[in-house]
């Protein structure tokens, strides 16, 4: 690894039960392998407070949300409540490491309903409209409703569209409206062409690095758990495609990741 290297994950969720036997040991290997910093998106109000026990023992950025696989709880309504009180107090507090509202969005292709999908969704980007903070995305087979939506609320702060899967012209229909695009370790898959010429046609500036960790793990890697530790091999991989230095990525992906969240 390059020392001169510095990367940021922009969505980890090292939170999660499977990192509980190895977080500490994970996050040392992470810095050691520079990985400075890495941002948990929130979930659902069941997991926000561990996570907000992580977030503070290892002091790294995190963002509150409810995602669209947990948008119909019985108890939604209390749900966002509480959410929009954990975003209040959290974005009073100067020492907080917040920095999104998410992970929020639109899955087509998960069983809960459609509909109160996109009410918990449209209440999310409202939320990130009244505490001026970026949405983290979460867009699956809607991109179409998730557009409309972002188009007609018109967030200032935009947002990142995580785990971005999609074509060139898609993909540019985001950045046109200022959001950027969360690349991950599917972009190592040999059968993800369209997301290769995603990255290979669109300027740098469309671009967060991210894992999703422990979700999404390589297809070609021995471990059902994806790890921040791969940020180096999507970094190569994007440099490769764009014909440039890993170091030029490595500097363009910090910067966007830190002017987007305001790290
Ligand atoms: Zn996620």
């Amino acid at each position: 690894m390059d020392s001169r290297l510095q990367l940021i994950d922009s969505h980890a969720h090292l939170d999660f039960p499977e990192f509980d036997t190895d977080r500490a040991e994970l996050i040392v290997e992470m810095q050691q392998a520079g990985i400075s910093n890495f941002i948990v998106p929130g979930v659902s109000a069941t997991h926000w407070q561990n996570q907000l026990k992580v977030v503070e023992q290892f002091s790294c950025f995190f963002g509150l949300g409810i995602h669209p696989w947990y948008s119909d709880a019985l108890n939604i309504v209390n749900q966002l409540d509480s959410l929009h009180a954990l975003l209040a107090t959290h974005k009073k507090n100067k020492q907080s490491h917040l920095v999104a509202v998410g992970e929020c969005g639109l899955d087509k292709l998960h069983n809960s309903y459609f509909d109160t999908q996109l009410k918990v969704f449209t209440a999310q980007i409202e939320f990130a409209i009244e505490f001026d903070l970026p949405l983290i995305i979460h867009a699956v087979k809607a991109h179409e409703e998730v557009l409309k939506l972002l188009k007609v609320l018109n967030p200032r702060k935009k947002g990142v569209i995580h785990g971005f899967y999609g074509g060139p012209e898609l993909a540019s229909r985001y950045v046109n409206l200022g959001y950027k695009l969360g690349i991950g370790g599917l972009l190592l898959n040999d059968n993800a062409p369209k997301l290769q010429h995603t990255v290979a046609q669109l300027p740098l500036d469309a671009f967060v690095l991210e894992t999703d960790s422990p979700a999404m793990a390589p297809k070609n890697s021995r471990n059902c758990r994806n790890t921040p530790l791969i940020l180096p091999n999507i970094l190569q991989k994007i440099a490769n495609l764009q014909k440039k230095s890993a170091v030029l990525i490595s500097e363009q992906m910090f910067s966007n990741v830190t002017q987007l969240f305001d790290l």
